[in-house]
């Protein structure tokens, strides 16, 4: 897939831009304040292969607890900032590795500017996260109405206040929590500048209705070959962010984290509960990491077909399935037996990956 050029930058051990692979973001649903609490959702977001947190820092406090955060945070730390420059500054001397800032609500452009000078001090990047439910009131006036035009536009003026510091470290978000909308504002910002881009959908819903949402968006965004980081933004704990993430950019063969299950929605010529089947073979291989596609057929017209453009595939016939491997049939076993024996399969398939590239 073709993919936009755009500016490296660098968040901690992060890049974002400029070729690297397309990073998955989430944030911490805790009170910042809270430490021990913070850290620990933080360390599960790691396990689940985030490589960017996001805090959000309402008050001095919250500003305060990042020092001691920082140092123990297993991933790069952006603070998230609204109304309150001062607290952009006390986040830069907490330690933290990119602000995020929204300027319609950050004050002055003298604000701004405060905050970018501090910034480059430290060598910190800065994302501009433009969000159509807090657009400046002159932009709304401006543009009558929240829209895509004006969600750039307004990312656009704080780029200049930026740049006219000779500030460039910077990432940019056009967010709508309406697809069409937030698909055409990162088409016509993608024309108007070369800063990597951090896309979602904003406030897209629950786990299930704003996943799909999410993929919609940030799969046509991606498919464009605009984007450089994501965030899948879920009212649901942040782990479930992260894993719909990276199913989108597997399923847009952009990532290979984990399995890539391909499993047959099942129908009248199923002669096995292939429903079943795929949820265990689901659950069974959460916990792998290395990059194994599975494929999981109800029957013998697809079915050996999927199974053999996978590493590992079952096909199903009545009461036993066929299972395969790198395309050959391995092995003719009774439905019970399917999942173990598959199963054993992956756990070689993950050992050799994990050999290959140690
Ligand atoms: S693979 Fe077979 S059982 Fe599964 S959906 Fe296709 S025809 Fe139906």
């Amino acid at each position: 897939m073709h993919r936009t050029t755009t500016r490296k930058i660098r968040v901690g051990n992060v890049e974002i831009g400029g070729g690297a692979p397309i990073s998955v973001q989430s944030m911490t649903i805790t009170d910042t304040r809270d430490v021990e609490g913070t850290l620990v959702q933080i360390y599960q977001l790691a396990t689940e292969g985030c490589e960017i947190v996001r805090l959000a820092v309402p008050d001095q406090e919250a500003a305060a607890a990042l020092a001691a955060i920082k140092p123990r945070s297993p991933l790069p730390i952006v603070a998230d900032i609204h109304f309150d420059h001062r607290l952009a500054l006390a986040a830069l001397e907490g330690g933290v590795d990119k602000l995020r800032i929204n300027p319609g609500n950050i004050g002055s452009r003298a604000r701004t500017r405060i905050v970018a000078k501090a910034a480059k001090e430290r060598g910190v990047p800065i994302r501009i996260g433009a969000n159509i439910g807090s657009l400046s009131k002159a932009m709304l006036r401006r543009f009558r109405a929240p829209s895509a035009e004006a969600l750039v536009e307004s990312a656009m003026e704080d780029v200049q206040v930026l740049e006219d510091l000779d500030f460039h470290d910077i990432v940019i978000s056009v967010k709508a929590s309406e697809v069409p909308m937030a698909v055409r504002a990162y088409a016509m910002i993608s024309e108007r500048t070369q800063y990597p881009l951090h896309v979602g959908i904003t406030e897209s819903g629950t786990a299930w209705a704003g996943g799909i949402k999410s993929a919609a968006g940030i799969g046509a965004i991606l498919s464009s070959g605009i984007g450089d980081t994501i965030r899948v933004s879920l009212a649901a704990h942040p782990v479930e962010e992260v894993k719909a993430g990276f199913e989108i950019l597997k399923s847009l063969g952009l990532r290979t984290r984990g399995v890539q299950l391909v499993a047959c929605p099942s129908c009248g010529r199923a002669e096995v509960d292939i429903i079943a089947i795929a949820q265990e073979v689901e659950r069974r291989l959460a916990r792998i990491n290395a990059p194994v596609k599975v494929a999981v057929m109800g029957c013998a017209v697809n079915g050996p077909g999927e199974a053999r453009m996978a590493d590992l595939g079952i096909a199903c016939g009545r009461g036993m399935g066929l299972l395969f491997k790198d395309g050959k049939i391995v092995a003719s076993l009774p439905e019970d037996r399917l999942v173990d024996a598959l199963m054993e399969q992956v756990e070689v398939i993950a050992r050799e990956k994990a050999a290959a590239t140690a």
